[in-house]
This record gives C-alpha cells, sequence and structure tokens, in this order.
C-alpha cells in the first residue's frame, strides 16, 4: 500500500478524481502523520481534524470538484480562518478565533481542499528561525537541532515531515522562501497584490504577500493558481488575470532553457556567503548553462541599501499595524481589575503579550516614524525603496530574471542567532531586495551542503510570475529533489 503522505499534490489529486483513493484516506493519513511526528517537529500550533475530515467528505460525495479537491494543507496562523483558533504564534491572541476566512482560505475551501491546521512561525512573522514563536520553535527535518527557518518554518517543516503536501506561507522580507531554502521545500512569493491580503494579521502591508508553499515546483504553482487572483476586498489587489503558471511549470519541465537569460547581481559576490551554498548555487547556475541558459552578470548598485531600508519600512508599518492590540477588541486583556485606567490595562496588555522582538520592531518603528525623525529615517528609506525597483527595472531590460542563491547560509542551530538581531537578520539578504520591488520569486532546492539543504532563488519582473516558474521546474528537472533523513 502506497504511502499517501509522499506522493505529491498533483499526484494525490489523480488519484482522488479517478475515485483509486478517497479525499477522507487522503486526509486521514497526513492527520495520523501529524499525530506521528509532530511532537518532535512541532510544526503545527493546532490541527483542526473534524475541519479537515469534513471538507475532505464533501469532495467524496462529489460535491466539489477541481484540479486540487480533496487534496490537503496546512496555512500559517497568521491566516485567519473561521471559528479556528489564529494567534500569529503570539500570546497576545491565544484563544482568538476569527469570525471570518481570509480571502485565500476561503479559495482554498471553494477549491475543496481539507485544512489540517495552522502552522508556527515567529511572532507577527517577525523572524528568521521559528525561535520567536511565544510558543516554541519548529524543528527542522533535516536536522531536529535546528531551525526551519522563519517565519514561515512550520509551513516549511510539515511540507518536509511528509505531514501535509501543501501549505500556505506569507512573504513579508523572506518569510516563504527563505524557511524553504532550509528545508529543502520550494517556496514562491507572487508578485505583490497578486494574491490577496485580506484576512492576513498585517505587518507590513506594503510588503505582505501569502504564497504558495510545496515539495515540487508543479504542486506549488498549482497551489499559487488556487489562491492568486483579483480580490476586490484588498486595495492593493492587482485587477488583472494570473499568469498561467501551471503551464509555465509544466513548459519548465521539458528541460529547454534555449535563450533564457540568467542575470547575476555582481553585488551579491562577496557577500559572505558560506562556501557550500556559493558551491551548490554555481554547479546548478552549470546546469542550467547545459539547457541552453545564457548568464549575464548586471549590476544592481542599490542592493547593499534593502536590508537596511527594510529594517526601517517594515518595523515602521508594524508599528502602526499592531497598535490595534490594545486589550480591547481581541484576545488578551491584562491587568484589568476594575481599578485600572485604559491606558494602564492596554499597557500592561501589551507588554504581557508581546514577545521580545515584536516589542523591538514597535519600538524602532515608532522612532522612525517620530516627528523630527521620519525625513531621515522612514522618508530616506522610502528613496532607497525606489532606488532599488530602477535596478530592477534596469536589470530586467537585458535579463529575464535574476539568479541568487535564497540564503546565505544553511539551517543553523537553535540559539546561534537570537542574541545578535543582526545576525539573524542576515538570513534575508538576498530574498529582501524583491519584497521592496514587489516582484515574485521562487526558491527551489538545488543541492547540499554538509547534509543541509541550499536553495537556489529565481526573481522575476512584476506580474512575469509564469517566467520564474519556468526556469524553477527546469532546475528541479536539472538537480531532481532531495528527501530529508527518516523521522
Ligand atoms: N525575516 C524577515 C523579518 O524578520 C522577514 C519576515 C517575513 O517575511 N515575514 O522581518
Amino acid at each position: 500500500m502506497t504511502d499517501l503522505t509522499r506522493l505529491s499534490a498533483s499526484d494525490l489529486a489523480k488519484l482522488i478524481s479517478t475515485g483509486e483513493v478517497s479525499a477522507v484516506e487522503v486526509a486521514t493519513a497526513h492527520l495520523d502523520r501529524i499525530a506521528a511526528v509532530d511532537d518532535r517537529v512541532h510544526a503545527f500550533l493546532h490541527v483542526d481534524r473534524a475541519g479537515a475530515l469534513e471538507a475532505a467528505a464533501a469532495v467524496d460525495r462529489g460535491e466539489i470538484t477541481g484540479p486540487l479537491a480533496g487534496v490537503p494543507i496546512a496555512v500559517k496562523d497568521v491566516v485567519t480562518t473561521k471559528g479556528v483558533p489564529t494567534t500569529a504564534a503570539s500570546k497576545i491572541l491565544e484563544g482568538w478565533k476569527p469570525p471570518y476566512d481570509a480571502t485565500i482560505v476561503e479559495r482554498l475551501k471553494k477549491a475543496g481542499m481539507p485544512i489540517l491546521g495552522k502552522t508556527n512561525m515567529d511572532e507577527f512573522a517577525m523572524g528568521s528561525s521559528t525561535e520567536y514563536s511565544a510558543y516554541g520553535p519548529t524543528n527542522n527535518p533535516w536536522d531536529l537541532g535546528r531551525i526551519p527557518g522563519g517565519s514561515g518554518g512550520g509551513s516549511a517543516a510539515a511540507l518536509a515531515a511528509y505531514e501535509a503536501p501543501l501549505a500556505i506561507g506569507t512573504d513579508t522580507g523572506g518569510s516563504i522562501r527563505q524557511p524553504g531554502a532550509v528545508t529543502g521545500t520550494v517556496g514562491a512569493k507572487p508578485t505583490y497584490g497578486g494574491t490577496s491580503r485580506y484576512g492576513l494579521i498585517a505587518f507590513s502591508s506594503s510588503l505582505d504577500t501569502p504564497g504558495p508553499c510545496a515539495r515540487t515546483v508543479e504542486d506549488t504553482a498549482l497551489l499559487h493558481a488556487v489562491i492568486a487572483g483579483h480580490d476586490p476586498r484588498d486595495s492593493t489587489s492587482i485587477p488583472q488575470p494570473v499568469p498561467d503558471v501551471v503551464a509555465a511549470a509544466r513548459l519548465g519541465a521539458t528541460g529547454d532553457l534555449t535563450g533564457v537569460r540568467l542575470g547575476i547581481v555582481k553585488e551579491f559576490a562577496g557577500d559572505g556567503s558560506e562556501p557550500g551554498v556559493t558551491a551548490a548555487f554555481q554547479e546548478s547556475l552549470q546546469k542550467l548553462v547545459k539547457l541552453g541558459a545564457e548568464v549575464v552578470e548586471v549590476s544592481c548598485p542599490h542592493f547593499e541599501y534593502a536590508l537596511p531600508a527594510y529594517y526601517l519600512i517594515a518595523p515602521s508599518e508594524c508599528s502602526s499595524n499592531l497598535a490595534r492590540f490594545d486589550g480591547v477588541r481581541y484576545g488578551l486583556r491584562a491587568g484589568d481589575d476594575g481599578n485600572r485606567s485604559l491606558e494602564e490595562v492596554m499597557s500592561l496588555t501589551r507588554e504581557a503579550g508581546f514577545g521580545p522582538e515584536v516589542k523591538r520592531r514597535i519600538i524602532i518603528g515608532t522612532y522612525a516614524l517620530s516627528s523630527g525623525y521620519y525625513d531621515a529615517y522612514y522618508g530616506q528609506a522610502q528613496k532607497v525603496r525606489t532606488l532599488i525597483t530602477r535596478d530592477f527595472q534596469s536589470a530586467f531590460e537585458k535579463v529575464d530574471v535574476l539568479v541568487s542563491p535564497t540564503t546565505p547560509f544553511v539551517a543553523f542551530p537553535f540559539g546561534s542567532r537570537t542574541s545578535d538581531p543582526y545576525q539573524m537578520y542576515l538570513a534575508d539578504l538576498f530574498t529582501i531586495p524583491t519584497n521592496l520591488y514587489g516582484g515574485p520569486a521562487i526558491s527551489v532546492p538545488c543541492g547540499l551542503s554538509e547534509g543541509l539543504p541550499v536553495g537556489f532563488q529565481i526573481m522575476a519582473p512584476t506580474l512575469a510570475d509564469d517566467r520564474m516558474y519556468r526556469v524553477a521546474a527546469a532546475l528541479e528537472s536539472a538537480v531532481g529533489t532531495f528527501t530529508p533523513p527518516a523521522l
């Protein structure tokens, strides 16, 4: 009997649609796998067994059909799910059950995809290791003593541990791609505005982008097609058709990249990447050349300012977005003994409810936005953002996509970067420029370094999400997939 948890989403969908297995059997296999391994992995903050089985049964009754009908999925806990706990891995939202579904969750349900549960993450999606989750970290299935990346480490680990064939992530500075890279899974950040932010617990609204995570490029594209597309409830949603990412992935899988120009960024060289990461990246690049691609060096002179600009813009927006957690409207309320003022209760609630990294971001952001400093910090960072966008635009006049390692280092041991925030922020050195620009980017496993996965990043122009899927699938066909040791 085939182990259903080892199959791709596209294979599962085929088996379910032909009636060879039922959606309930598929959901049960994954729920049982979660029960067997998640005490070691801790990818999930909440498992919704009853909800998942009910959704699967509806598919088996023939009520819903579609390309991914019956294929179960895990959803990052920063995305609202009606009646199902949603905490963003923060104590301040402990026990909160949203009264509505995010648009992308509505679309998953309409597509007949059972939601297995909610995945662990860094609190409010701020971090690169899940060590900032208020509920304890997720362990990387490749080595349980190492981080699974972040902020969406739970979604990536759930895939690598075969607890789910598909997952939802959100990417503000790299939180889909960096966990994908360090767990040997695929993660795509769509064009900003290509997937709806409605129902996402906001971190940095001008950057936040929900997107698909899977173990193969084709599965990632299939999920992308389900969740993407215009949503009138999100004012920054793009009112245009979604490019055909599934067709692009299938085209790429034929392994022909004749005439495709890949840009490597001059300023990313000498960036302090681990030698094993650079080696895996270079070898993969050569494999793409064998498929017909051409490599061109391009200069993006402002990329070196991306990290400092991001760490002003994202905290500034966070300080404003997180003002809503005031002890009145949602979740936690601390110190309300009937004698304290509203301000005191608010302050005690925020002190007890937010973790150290979230507080650090709120403080930095409040400072950067304050009168007298606004022009020097937030205003300046916005100008840098424009220059980075121009770097991308002029690069894309010469090349079709830009490529780089996804992250400078492989999964690191727990505790090795928490004492120095800057060391943690470096995890997103290569992913952040794309967020500031707004274009799509994907991370695909490309090799191992000291037995741990390395990710290859492909960045495309805004609205050309299909282009990155083509190159990603070609790369996957050339390098193969990577399987973690048995748990
Ligand atoms: N690691 C980055 C940060 O801490 C990115 C997070 C994200 O993409 N949500 O802000």
